[in-house]
């Protein structure tokens, strides 16, 4: 018998609400109102006698990964920016990202002025394919940035021997990733830098924030000079009601820096990670089992992971399925069963809409001798075609609940591969 579906006016298969994200915690509202109280709302307002927030979660957050260094930005395309450059990357050079991502890992090499390559990716993994990559890499490349996407952490063995073999630099997007493990160490400490994203949707958040972790002092004095308008610590606490940053004028910078509140709510929700990152694991897990039953084919991280961590689910629906279904009738379908947002994966960024460097006029004066310079390469990206085209994806925060959930959203995927007829491709 088949049962209605919820966009054709059948009962859904579920109502109840999923787990909230992010979540409000007591401490998080208590460092919140010290910061108001305190009077210094951000790292470049006089010293107060007081450690910074600022401080005390670059301390928190490089102790978290055993790294010798964290520097704190105002988001991850921040991070990605200033990390870039701090390795020397700059105007020609071209820098190899993955296919299939979100758009910062492109924009934000555009703008400094360097070209994105694209890789395409692993079928299984979703991330980067090392063989991919080097075929990307040329004269120009100063860098390959990996990004360990949705669940999975790419092959760093393989990223890190490329990129040995040709003298360039490895840098680790870990914007879906805090916490994730490979070989037993926490991802970004792989590469020489590892950038991270705090935005409100990722697994750390504090609205808006990132952050850049390295054991190389060079490398990290340059990130802090890059973030704060050429200003860096003076390495020792001022007078009460000077500024902590120095004008050491190094290199110049912006203003990239993450405000007190904003690293007042990470002092207070890193503490929650491990334990997050635990129950999203073991319900994924569950759901794994559950959907494989089903003939779709979860996302899967590379062998060498230790630690796995969900910032997405991303799943494969059967491949004669998908050949034969409309992908946005399948996310829509699955949305309404279950009262939670299901989407397609990143458009691949050779067709990305959101990828325009031509729209700002900055870039103009690149083109002529560097013709399409930030444009990315015109290359082709099967893999990346194949699998965006039957993949689905749900935020992890239905991921934070039980078994019960994740029997619901099995129910809704089986609901959805009995009535293929109604979800027929047009034409
Ligand atoms: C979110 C994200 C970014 C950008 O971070 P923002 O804080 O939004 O600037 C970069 N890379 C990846 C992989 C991301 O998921």
């Amino acid at each position: 018998m088949e049962i209605t579906l919820a966009i054709l006016g059948g009962d859904p298969v579920r109502t109840r609400r999923w787990p909230a994200w992010p979540q409000s915690t007591p401490d998080t509202l208590a460092l919140l109102e010290q910061v108001v109280e305190s009077g210094r709302w951000a790292i470049s307002a006089p010293y107060n006698g007081v450690r910074s927030f600022e401080r005390q979660f670059s301390d928190a957050f490089a102790h978290f990964h055993q790294s010798g260094y964290c520097i704190p930005t105002a988001s991850g395309t921040a991070s990605l920016m200033v990390a870039l450059e701090a390795c020397g990357v700059g105007a020609g050079d071209e820098v190899v990202i993955p296919g299939v991502t979100w758009v910062a890992n492109a924009s934000a090499v555009a703008a400094i002025n360097a070209r994105p390559v694209l890789a395409d990716i692993d079928p299984q993994t979703m991330c980067m394919d090392p063989h991919s990559a080097a075929t990307c890499i040329g004269p120009r490349t100063k860098a390959i940035v990996v990004v360990h996407l949705y669940s999975a952490v790419a092959d760093l063995d393989a990223l890190a021997a490329l990129t040995e073999r040709h003298g360039i630099t490895l840098i680790e997007d870990c914007a879906q990733a805090h916490g994730a493990r490979y070989r037993g160490r926490p991802v970004g400490t792989v590469g020489a830098l590892g950038t991270f994203s705090m935005q409100a949707t990722k697994v750390l958040t504090c609205g808006e924030g990132g952050a850049v972790i390295t054991d190389d002092a060079v490398l990290a004095r340059r990130v802090e000079h890059l973030r704060a308008d050429g200003r860096t610590y003076a390495g020792q606490d001022p007078p009460i009601g000077a500024l902590e940053l120095v004008e050491t004028a190094e290199i110049m910078g912006h203003n990239l820096c993450l405000s007190e509140f904003q690293a007042a709510v990470l002092v207070a929700q890193l503490p929650l990670l491990d334990k997050q990152n635990e129950t999203r694991a073991r319900n994924a897990a569950a759901l794994d089992n559950l959907l494989t039953g089903l003939g779709l084919t979860p996302q899967t991280t590379s062998p060498e992971t230790t630690g796995r961590t969900y910032y997405h689910y991303a799943v494969q629906l059967p491949q004669d399925f998908a050949a034969e279904v409309d992908l946005d009738a399948v996310a829509t379908a699955l949305s309404a069963e279950l009262g939670l947002a299901v989407s397609r994966p990143y458009c691949p960024l050779n067709a990305n809409r959101l990828y325009r460097p031509a729209s700002r006029r900055r870039f103009a004066g690149l083109e002529g001798a560097a013709a399409g310079l930030t444009a990315v390469a015109p290359n082709e990206l099967p893999v990346s075609d194949l699998v965006t085209a039957r993949t689905l994806t749900f935020h992890h925060a239905a991921l934070l609940g039980n078994e019960g959930d994740m029997a619901d959203i099995a129910t809704a995927f089986a609901k959805v591969l009995e009535n293929r007829s109604a979800l027929r491709k047009a034409g």
